[in-house]
């Protein structure tokens, strides 16, 4: 009877609810977008309440939509954005403000003291994250600095705090599951990713009571289930994972080397470094990729600022083609940039230059160039960027990539991404189900609902779309490339 899983997608923007069958395909989605709160410049918000109940109607909407009654749901399977924070009253349930999204900058001033106290290295160590005011800790910590008497009830265990995966289980379990997953935990900035564990040190440097912090439990594990009046019937919640590492599993890298990249306005790679934590010297990231069956494996991460978004540009700003999947044809229609190269540092560089003060640049300009031109370089630029970071990842992990998983709203690019295997010399998978991350919980979940066995299953469930191979000589791969890091270096001296 109960073949069907649900993953929620708790996003940045958007709720959705997801149907799974137990062949991985899916049966419905529901989706709506919630507020995007900007109290000042840099800061940004969600409420609280307003996404729960905006999860809560997708998921009624898409049960209703194809008729499938809570009876027929093996399990929930939960992945959200990750990094940002609620903190709540445990009696009320009444949030404490609004959540603080990971996108908010709000605490870059504490992140700078903890830098001037030199306690960056030990938050590293501990966490394999940069001090940074994205991560979960300091906005935590702002929050009970900000409101009286907050920091006293967080103490006693009156005020709980959580990622929205904890949010919405506490809620979806009417306050009967305070938990999160090893992914989730390892976003904080406050747990240690090698003794698995609330850090009782950095708590202490941010002042944060251990008594408000959620237990950490397995991505693929009981988290806890529904009250029943929610859906009709109770509904056990099986798998949790952070977006990106969600997206990860859901792409079925499950061995020692394996990546993914997720091409949206940014760009997230991941690759899966078994059960060693390794610790970048070009500032990539180490996190938990997931926890379960009594083992952790961690990955390397890396982001691009600016990936699709100066796809947008191209769109918005410059008006050169007026949807983003035009930019396709324009770039085909050339055979080469004519030695255009663009770099997209809108926002400065991030791994493996990190130089906040660089500033988009394009160069090779000639009289000949045209339109057609700069959309094939920017469409490019993602590519190379891409190179940049696979390049450190291998370096810092002794790993070759075999093949690179794609996923995100760029990677429907056909030219994008045969490019980015030319320049990658490795072949570029896109699968068939592009809903990687929403997969992803929904394998976690039904792994442990017992819908599939075990990885080897889920791996014959996950089918490859459209795979890309290198087509350039490597000549050429290593001329343009070389070219593409001239370009950066002179973007760098602006
Ligand atoms: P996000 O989750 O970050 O909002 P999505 O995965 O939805 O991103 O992808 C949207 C991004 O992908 C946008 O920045 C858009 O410009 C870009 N994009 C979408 N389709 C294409 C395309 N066919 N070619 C190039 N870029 C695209």
């Amino acid at each position: 009877m109960r073949k069907t899983i649900l993953a929620l997608d708790q996003g940045t923007t958007s709720c959705r609810a997801i149907l799974f069958d137990y062949q991985g395909n899916i049966i419905g989605s529901a989706s709506r977008e919630f507020r995007q709160i900007y109290p000042q410049p840099g800061w940004v918000e969600h409420d609280p309440e307003e996404v729960w109940q905006c999860q809560v109607e997708v998921i009624c909407k898409v049960l209703k939509d194809h008729s499938i009654s809570a009876e027929e749901v093996a399990a929930i399977g939960i992945t959200n954005q990750r990094e940002t924070v609620v903190v709540w009253d445990k009696v009320t349930g009444k949030p404490i403000g609004n959540a603080i999204v990971w996108q908010c900058r709000r605490t870059a001033p504490i992140c700078e003291d903890l830098k001037a106290r030199d306690l960056e290295e030990t938050f590293r160590r501990k966490t394999g994250l940069v001090v940074d005011a994205y991560f979960s800790g300091t906005k935590i910590k702002w929050i009970l600095d900000k409101y009286p008497g907050i920091r006293e009830k967080a103490q006693r265990g009156e005020v709980l705090a959580g990622t929205m995966d904890t949010w919405l289980i506490w809620n979806l379990t009417g306050g009967a599951s305070h938990v999160t997953d090893y992914s989730n935990a390892s976003r904080t900035m406050i747990y240690n990713i090698h003794d698995l564990c609330w850090d009782e040190e950095l708590l202490k440097i941010l002042d944060i009571p251990y008594a408000m912090l959620p237990a950490v439990k397995p991505s693929s594990g009981y988290l806890g289930t529904t009250r029943a009046d929610l859906f009709g019937m109770a509904i056990p919640i099986t798998g949790a994972a952070g977006d990106q590492q969600s997206a990860l599993f859901g792409q079925a890298c499950f061995r020692i080397g394996e990546a993914k990249n997720t091409y949206g306005t940014g760009c997230f790679l991941l690759m899966n470094t078994g059960d060693k934590k390794i610790l970048s010297s070009h500032n990539l990231l180490t996190t938990i990729a997931w926890g379960m069956d009594e083992k952790i494996e961690y990955a390397l991460e890396g982001s691009i600022f600016v990936a699709g978004a100066a796809v947008q540009w191209l769109r918005d700003e410059m008006g050169l083609i007026r949807t983003a999947a035009e930019s396709e044809e324009l770039a085909k229609a050339v055979p080469d940039t004519q030695g255009v190269f663009m770099v997209p540092a809108f926002v400065g560089l991030g791994a493996p230059y990190w130089d906040m003060y660089a500033r988009g640049s394009m160069f090779g300009l000639t009289r000949g160039v045209n339109r057609k031109h700069v959309v094939r370089a920017v469409l490019e630029s993602i590519a190379y960027q891409t190179r940049d970071i696979l390049s450190v990842m291998e370096e810092d992990s002794g790993i070759k990539l075999a093949s690179l998983k794609v996923d995100g709203g760029a990677s429907a690019n056909q030219f994008l991404m045969q490019f980015q295997s030319d320049i990658l010399g490795v072949n570029v998978v896109r699968p068939a189900n592009l809903e990687t991350t929403a997969q992803g919980a929904a394998f976690l979940a039904g792994l442990e609902a017992g819908l599939w066995q075990d990885k080897n299953e889920i791996e014959k469930v996950w089918s490859v779309g459209k795979e890309f191979s290198p087509e350039m000589d490597s000549d050429r791969r290593n001329s343009l490339y070389q070219q593409w890091k001239r370009a950066v270096n002179s973007c760098r001296s602006f």
